[in-house]
């Protein structure tokens, strides 16, 4: 198989869920053969949705869990128990997503932090990478992954909109930076330059559906077949084929999510 993949999105997400089969038909004519599904609400009900949308197209689905960030501080030892128990299910791939976001602030700082290495750790007793989520907290994301072995597990920089520096040191743990349709917009430059000099096996696409539509859907809810214009915009400012591209951001998703294809 191959085609776009999104490698992540949140089809369990209120105004997605409910029209599913109809985001999933759209998604497959605009040529998106695979996509994850990020499983990271406030409850472990969003993790128990993504893994149940992934065990019903096995196909095409892949599902992660985790609580995000911002919801960090209804992290429970309750919550944790029941993500793991979600984390042993076959089509789940990752963990996440987890992470700090210091520019909501949505939750206490140190319950990010906990919360974060936690999550680092059930990394490392289920062998799976993890999906993170850094906004304006650069150094205690990095601090947190180095001291929790990240490079064991691997993962991804997802919505990638550090500088060149930040991804350095990311590639550097052996992380994938995942781009969104923020590239397509015109004051982001300089996280278009990222994309355009991140080495080819190590860049992958996302919609992070139903948020941040790229250009010229800006604004509208987004939705996995969209991330055909974030393939493209890459392409284009890598000097690369498209056709090439979309294949290469393929076969990197499916190795760091252990897919076999
Ligand atoms: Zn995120
Ligand atoms: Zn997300």
């Amino acid at each position: 198989m191959s085609g776009l993949f999104d490698s992540h999105c949140h089809l369990d997400y209120p105004g997605v869920f409910e029209q599913l089969d109809d985001v999933l038909a759209r998604a497959r004519e605009a040529g998106v053969a695979r996509m994850t599904t990020i499983g990271a609400g406030s409850t472990a009900g969003s993790a128990e949705n993504a893994v149940r949308i992934a065990n019903q197209h096995p196909e095409t689905i892949r599902a992660t869990v985790g609580i995000h960030p911002h919801e960090a501080k209804e992290v429970t030892p309750e919550v944790m128990e029941r993500i793991e128990e979600l984390a042993a299910d076959p089509m789940v791939v990752a963990i996440g997503e987890t992470g700090l976001d210091y520019h909501y602030d949505r939750s206490p700082r140190e319950q990010q932090r906990d919360a974060f290495r936690g999550f680092m750790k059930l990394c490392h007793r289920t062998k799976k990478p993890v999906v993170i989520h850094t906004r304006e907290a650069r150094e205690d994301t990095l601090n947190i992954l180095r001291e929790e072995g990240a490079s064991e597990v691997g993962g991804v920089i997802h919505c990638f909109t550090e500088d060149q520096a930040f991804a350095e040191a990311a590639l550097e743990l052996g992380f994938y930076l995942s781009f969104t349709g923020i590239v397509t917009y015109p004051r982001a430059r300089s996280i278009l330059e990222v994309a355009a000099a991140a080495p080819a096996d190590r860049i992958l696409v996302e919609t992070d559906t139903p948020f941040l539509a790229p250009v010229p859907l800006r604004g509208k809810k987004n939705e996995p077949a969209y991330v055909a214009h974030t393939a493209r915009c890459i392409a284009a400012a890598r000097g690369e084929d498209e056709a090439e591209f979309i294949a290469r951001t393929y076969e990197n998703a499916c190795r760091f999510y252990g897919i076999e294809d």
